[in-house]
């Protein structure tokens, strides 16, 4: 398998793999795939890790919460532009299937949806404090590597940091918003991510 770790394990949660990039009041998403959390080992140490895979196996596997898996996988060369620590995984292998949950509360653990479902609800900001105490588990929870630009006119100059975000339904009581998201920009200007931008991404769903 070459350079790649060997793991196995229960998984924990899927969740979509969505990169963020700014450019002050701008944003865009780019979609590639789902992020497995697995509870289990990795390079024979038992550890629970995250793995990233793309869309095309989570569509072929379906993988959700209690199935066993392994696979081999890369270590994220860039740790600033994923929120998992491995990927490029092959021979992933389902090993033990869990039945569907027949519960329908928060935290959701069904199968993820696919990646233009996500896209077509849109997400509202999450507090990172909730999304570790109750959102990890979640379909719609997800926590996105950002990606900033600062200045377009100097691509370069660019700023990398994770936010947490919820796709899932708006009466869901675990959710809070946390405060507004601040996004640099040139010449020291900060732009303010207020709340109509949630209200405005997911006005189209109750
Ligand atoms: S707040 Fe969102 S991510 Fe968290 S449990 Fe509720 S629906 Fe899931």
């Amino acid at each position: 398998m070459g350079g790649k770790v060997q793991w196995e394990g229960l998984v924990c949660s899927v969740q979509p793999r969505i990169r963020l990039t700014r450019s002050f009041d701008e944003r865009s998403h780019t979609y590639l795939g789902y992020v497995l959390r697995v509870n289990g080992l990795a390079d024979g140490q038992a550890d629970e890790f995250l793995v990233a895979i793309g869309r095309a196996a989570q569509e072929k596997h379906r993988f959700r919460i209690g199935d066993r898996i392994q696979g081999a996988s890369e270590s994220v060369a860039d740790a600033r532009l994923e929120s998992a620590s491995y990927y490029k995984t092959s021979g992933l292998k389902l090993t033990q299937r869990q039945a569907e949950p027949a519960d329908d509360s928060p935290p959701y653990s069904g199968v993820a949806p696919a990646l233009e479902v996500y896209r077509e609800r849109g997400h509202r900001r999450l507090q990172p404090a909730v999304y570790g105490k109750s959102c990890m588990p979640c379909i719609w929870g997800c926590r996105m590597p950002v990606e900033i630009i600062i200045d377009h006119w100097n691509p370069d100059r660019r700023k990398y940091r994770f936010e947490t975000f919820c796709y899932g339904p708006k009466s869901c009581r675990f959710y809070r918003a946390g405060p507004t998201r601040k996004v640099p920009g040139r010449k020291g200007m900060t732009w303010e991510e207020e709340d109509w931008v949630d209200e405005e991404a997911t006005a189209h769903r109750d």
